[in-house]
This record gives C-alpha cells, structure tokens and sequence, in this order.
C-alpha cells in the first residue's frame, strides 16, 4: 500500500543554516521518493546570499528575503527574471513569516529569530520550532500565541521531538519525569585544566551531530542542555526540578517520558535532524524518506553517565534561571550567546563563557528588565538587549584583569 504523497505550502526561515539546508534536503528526498510534494512559499538567509540564490532557484518561493540588507543588490541580480520577488532587512523576514502556508520551519539561530518566530507564531501556522532561543527568551507568551492563533507548535529539536513523540498530551498527569538525554560534547571526557586551552575549531566538531557554530559551542560547554532544559518546562509544563539530564554519549535515545506507574517511554534513531524535521513537517501524519534506520545489533550497547556541573557549570546556570522565574532565562541566553559569540572570536577563554554567563546573571538580578511597556516580544527584546549589554562590560572587565 502506498501512501498518498503529503502536501505543504512552506516556509523556511534561516533556509541558509544547517537546519535549514537539511529541511530543503529533506523535502528533495520525499519529493524524490514520491511521499511529498512542496509549494515553497518564503526562504530567509542571514548573509549567504550564495547560498539563498542557489536555494531559490531550485525550490521558486514566492519570495527570498536576505536579512542583511547589504547584499540586496546581490540577491536581486542573483534572482533577476526569475519572477521570485526579492527583499532584505529585518522587517522583510517578519513579512515572510507572516505569508500564508501550510508549515513553517524557524531555524534562525538565536534571539535574532524571535520576531520571525513570534510573527509565525500569531498566524495559525504549524510552526516547526528549531530556534529553541526564542522559547527560552518568551516561552509561556509565545506558547499562548500559538494557542490563540488557532496554530500548533511542533518541536524540532531532537530531544523535545523526542518527548512530543511520546508525551500524553491529553493526559499530562500521568507523566511523573522528562529525561533529556545529552551526549556530552566533544570535550565531555576532559578536565578543567585540559578545558582550559580548547580552541573554536575543537569546538566545533562535534562526535555525532554536524551543526551551526554557534549551537556547536553551546553543545561543547552543555549550555545547550541547559536552554533544552529551559524548552521542555515551558514546552510541557513541567517544573525544572522534575526534568533531568543523562548523558549518553551515543546519541541514540532522544529523550524519555516517565510515567507515573514506572513505564518509561523513549524515542530513538540514529543521529540525524532530518527525522525530527520529518516528524513537524508531515504531522500530524508520517512522511517516509530514506531514512538511515536504528540496527541496535550492530550498536552493541548505549551508555549512560550523570553530567558533571562542575565541569560543566552552563548547565547548572540555565536551572538556576528557570527556578528564578521572571526573565531570568532570556538573560541566561542573551549572557550566553554574547559569550559564545566572544568564543568563536578568539575574544574569550572556553571556560569563560560560563563564567561570563554565571556574573552576568547576577549583575542583572537587580535591574528591573522587563517592565517595560509593549508586548511580549518587544519585552523580551528589552531584556535581551540589556542582558546583550551586561555581557559585554562583563567580557570587557575580564580583558581588563587578565
Ligand atoms: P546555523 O548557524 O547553521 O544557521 C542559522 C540560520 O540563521 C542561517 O540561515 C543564518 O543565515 C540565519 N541567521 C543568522 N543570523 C541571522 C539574523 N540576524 N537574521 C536572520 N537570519 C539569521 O544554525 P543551525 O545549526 O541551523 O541552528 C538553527 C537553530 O536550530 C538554532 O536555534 C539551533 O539551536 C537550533 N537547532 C539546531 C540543530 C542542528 O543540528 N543544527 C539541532 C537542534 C536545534
Ligand atoms: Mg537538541
């Protein structure tokens, strides 16, 4: 029995970045095989505007917007006679993610992806969420948006895919725990005098995943954990204290619900995001694609280990933001990113992003970010810039002491 071929009208916003460049693969693929057909609506880029002509060629949106409004003439020129309309700036990114469409992926990386992925958000789209920033910055209000727009938000982070997969939305109460599993990073063997001297490009390889820089920093030092830690309270409504974090090295089991009788259910497959893009692009019904397939035989065994807080102290940070409450985790993010970012420019040792990430939490326990006027969005932008600002005098203190 064949199934009949899915049909999207879709949108991909950081259609340029790894999570993006997978999504166009993917739907190729399904096209290929016979299980999808996709009307492109909107593809967005940062700055490879190389990249979103090549992208636009292929897949003809209705329009191609380039974030950085410096390379319009290129994108324009790049797309001339093509009939796709072109536009560059911020504010063409939020037009895009207001068109109409069936699903819509926001795989921009960091709070630069929250006024796309709110606007998508007030649409009724089915929002395919990578941009897991834009959650920790303004979770509960963006969650509420989706509601209220009549959408649905499907994560696409493997872990929170995972956990959707096997969550009992109608039953919430029989869930006792969430276990998101990490794998650790490339330095999860390492001390912290070995940390000490631990270079971007080391940073950037990871094991089992091939991600954007920024994410594969966040992995190395379990910042990301922290942030997923951040996704899955607000994603599933569940207090910080009754999530847990198990490394496992292998990457292989996404994630696990607990229940309340003792059943545990889990996810697994081998590590590839084209899976839990698959699972929001065709849900509520499956797409097939040639998937590679999980052959436990052939693994042997999966492992399992505490994380260790003290090696990895970002992860410890990002709980003690959510226990906070408030807007203590878009300050957590906003510390972090600027850290990150200070990293892969040579500008920051590894073991201080952390660092930067622990003062900056605690100079801006006291100034009252947030209570400003505008929606939340627009709140949570106020924060971040502020927190973006903190971060940097911190960065800039260090310089100055060492
Ligand atoms: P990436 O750096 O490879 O791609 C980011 C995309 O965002 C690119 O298209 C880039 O041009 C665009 N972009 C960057 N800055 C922008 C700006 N200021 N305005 C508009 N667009 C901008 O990152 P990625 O690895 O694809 O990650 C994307 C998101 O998905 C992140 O939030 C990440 O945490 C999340 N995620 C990624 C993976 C993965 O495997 N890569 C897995 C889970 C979640
Ligand atoms: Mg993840």
């Amino acid at each position: 029995m064949t199934a009949a071929a899915l049909r999207r009208r879709v949108t991909v916003l950081g259609s340029t970045g790894s999570v993006g460049r997978s999504t166009l693969e993917l739907m190729a693929e399904a096209e290929a095989a016979g299980s999808g057909r996709f009307q492109v609506v909107a593809l967005t880029g940062g700055g490879n505007v190389a990249r979103l002509i090549e992208q636009a060629r292929r897949w003809r949106p209705e329009v191609a917007v380039i974030a950085d409004d410096r390379r319009f003439a290129e994108l324009r020129d790049g797309l001339a006679g093509t009939g796709i309309a072109v536009a560059a700036g911020d504010d063409a990114v939020v037009e895009a993610a207001q068109r109409p469409a069936d699903f819509l992926l926001a795989a921009i990386v960091g709070a630069a992806g929250l006024r796309s992925t709110w606007a998508a958000a007030g649409t009724g789209v089915v929002l395919g969420l990578a941009n897991k920033e834009s959650l920790v910055c303004c979770g509960p209000q963006l969650l509420a948006r989706v509601r209220q727009s009549g959408g649905r938000l499907i994560p696409v982070d493997s872990e929170h895919s995972a956990i959707f997969q096997v969550f009992p939305a109608d039953a919430p109460a029989s869930v006792s725990r969430l276990v998101l599993t990490a794998s650790g990073g490339p330095f999860r063997a390492l001390s912290r005098e070995q940390m000490a001297a631990i270079t971007p490009e080391q940073a950037v390889a990871h094991p089992n995943w091939s991600m954007g820089a920024k994410i594969s920093v966040d992995s190395a030092t379990m910042a990301n954990k922290g942030l997923e830690t951040i996704e899955a309270a607000y994603l599933f409504d569940t207090p910080g204290d009754r999530i847990d974090v198990v490394v496992h090295p292998e990457s292989i089991i996404h994630s696990l619900v607990e229940y309340i009788d003792g059943s545990t259910l889990a996810q697994l497959g081998p590590p590839d995001m084209k899976t839990p893009i698959a699972c929001a692009l065709a849900w509520p019904d499956r797409m097939a694609w040639p998937a590679p397939r999980l052959d436990l035989a052939a693994l042997g065994r999966l492992t399992f280990e505490q994380p260790d807080l003290e090696r990895f102290p970002a992860l410890a940070l990002a709980r003690q933001s959510l226990a906070q409450g408030g807007w203590a985790p878009t300050v957590f993010n906003a510390a972090n990113e600027v850290a990150a970012l200070a990293f892969l420019d040579r500008r920051l040792s590894f073991l201080n992003i952390a660092a930067v990430v622990a003062e900056t939490l605690e100079r801006a326990a006291n100034k009252g970010f947030g209570s400003g006027s505008g929606d939340a969005c627009e709140t949570a932008l106020a924060v971040d810039r502020g927190a973006r600002g903190l971060a940097g005098s911190v960065i800039a203190d260090l310089a100055v002491a060492a």
